[in-house]
């Protein structure tokens, strides 16, 4: 393990120094792909939550009285340093989540661009000058000024630790504020490399802290601690609710990026060859563990049947295995699921759909190879016969599962896509621009691609409706969240 993480990166990051638990306790973390440690780190309290609440406190003054190009260059040089260590970084990445490495690589790049973006941005945040009536005073005007909100949490899940937690920090340090960021107890590692380069490259104590803990402590110590004016949670939509109950009543500024079930439809006169390969990084990249997944998969009849013999081709190119080597090609590499609870939730799922009459045409199995006994497991599945009404329809899956539905048109396509309580992403796949114009404007969702993989672009905003959230992250929109307007009005100059 010491080849790829330092010692002082196992321990907490609080006001510029690393600390263990106030009590001294630990918690291991586990690799899904031999349930070997990895690392133990500290299992932080409510009271360790709180002094990081007020190192973030006591540095907000100073730190949201720096210049935009001040904060600008502190991130670029921290940007430099997670770029100089990269290839450790994505390594350790994936032996605490379980992705390949090249995937890891390819998340650790996802948060450069982020950063670089928000870092670029710092120095354009623009507030208003507004012309008033003369009434109560010739020549009076207005101002629009922007300030920071204070200090803030940043709550991250366990699928994309890094990106999601660079669509947090990103923009609540340019804009001022002060952050703590609590990982998901499962992936705290990389988070706490990384937070330790920025703290290394020159950001002042207590400006970004780290706490490890569990989230029913920590986070609920984030949520509730008055001191914290900015919640940013990405999770599953249960502990999103729990998120509103405890800071909604204080009046926090949250939002909440919750769970997806991201439909994808294909129209006859689609690029097959381009849509499949849509279809299949959008339903198996990161095992089928991301929030804009491909979770079902609406084929017009035409060419329902060619699709998914393509399909089924490429899935089987698969190798399921250890994430820290590449197959020969033309196979690829897919890792563990995360947890046993993870592969437990998927593995009911599809033995539900099948109990009423679905069918597996590939995969949807653990491997049959003694040496991935220890991992996570599960072959990659694509379904059909699936009743629209199955938990693999309406439920968030989270895992490498594909269920297949054919439609006769794009009515029927677009009523079953909105047939879910989630409205995150979308896609539709087609060469006619009325049929792209319909699905965007009618299936309800936060984004829609028209012939694009399902991808978080930094310089977009990207947020959920119904079950899927509230508010926006990524984009120059992301930093509103993050800011307090007050008006002012300049009179007495007639
Ligand atoms: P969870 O909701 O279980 O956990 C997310 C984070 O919240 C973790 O850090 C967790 O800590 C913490 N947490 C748990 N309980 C509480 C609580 N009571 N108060 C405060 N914090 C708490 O989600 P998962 O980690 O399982 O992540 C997967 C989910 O995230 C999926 O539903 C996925 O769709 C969604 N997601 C949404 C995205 C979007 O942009 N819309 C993007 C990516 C994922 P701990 O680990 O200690 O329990």
């Amino acid at each position: 393990m010491t080849e790829v993480l330092s010692v002082s990166a196992v321990q907490m990051m609080v006001n510029g120094e690393w600390i263990d638990a106030g009590d001294g306790a630990t918690m291991d973390v586990i690799n899904p792909f031999d349930g070997s440690i990895v690392a133990a780190v500290p299992k932080g309290s409510r009271s360790d939550a709180k002094t990081a609440i007020g190192a973030a406190e006591n540095a907000l003054p100073a730190w949201a009285d720096t210049s935009p190009d001040e904060r600008a260059a502190l991130l670029f040089a921290g940007i430099e340093k997670v770029r100089e260590h990269q290839k450790e970084l994505a390594k350790t990445l994936s032996m605490e989540q379980g992705k390949p490495v090249f995937e890891a690589m390819g998340e650790i790049h996802h948060f450069l661009h982020g950063m670089t973006f928000y870092a670029g941005l710092a120095s354009k945040i623009r507030g208003a000058q507004v012309p008033l009536p003369p009434d109560m005073g010739k020549h009076s005007y207005g101002l629009v000024l922007k300030r920071p909100v204070g200090v803030c949490g940043a709550i991250v899940p366990w699928n994309f630790p890094i990106t999601l937690m660079g669509t947090k920090i990103g923009p609540a340090l340019i804009a001022g504020n002060t952050v703590v960021v609590k990982p998901a107890s499962t992936t705290p590692l990389t988070t706490l490399r990384i937070i330790g380069l920025f703290n290394e490259a020159g950001l002042p104590a207590g400006v970004l802290n780290c706490i490890t803990g569990p989230g029913r402590e920590v986070g609920e110590e984030l949520l509730q601690n008055p001191v914290v004016r900015r919640i940013a949670f990405t999770g599953e939509s249960g502990t999103g609710r729990r998120v509103m109950e405890i800071a909604g009543p204080q009046f926090k500024r949250i939002t909440l990026e919750l769970g997806g079930s991201d439909p994808m439809i294909v129209m006859p006169d689609a690029d097959l060859k381009k849509a499949i390969s849509g279809a299949m990084i959008g339903r198996f990249w990161n095992c089928g563990q991301a929030c804009l997944a491909v979770k079902r998969l609406y084929l017009h009849e035409d060419i329902h049947d060619e699709f998914l013999a393509g399909l089924l081709k490429k899935v089987g190119t698969y190798e399921v295995g250890d994430p820290s080597t590449r197959p020969e090609k033309p196979m690829l590499r897919m890792g563990p699921l995360h947890t046993a609870d993870q592969r437990a939730e998927i593995e009911e799922q599809l033995a539900d759909a099948v109990n009423r009459g679905a069918e597996v045409l590939i995969g949807g199995k653990r491997p049959d190879k003694p040496e991935l006994a220890k991992g996570h497991f599960f072959e990659p599945a694509v379904v059909t016969g699936v009743p629209h009404d199955a938990k693999l329809v309406q439920d968030e899956v989270f895992g490498p599962v594909l269920p297949v539905f054919k439609i006769k048109d794009l009515d029927e396509g677009i009523a079953l896509a909105n047939d879910n309580q989630y409205g995150l992403g979308s896609s539709i796949w087609t060469q006619n621009l009325t049929w792209s114009n319909q699905a965007i404007r009618e299936i309800q969702a936060g984004v829609t691609w028209v012939n694009q993989i399902h991808y978080g672009y930094d310089e977009l905003p990207f947020g959920g409706v119904k079950a899927s959230g509230v508010g926006h992250e990524h984009g120059p929109e992301a930093v509103d969240y993050y800011l307090e307007k007050k008006g002012a009005v300049i009179g007495g100059l007639a």
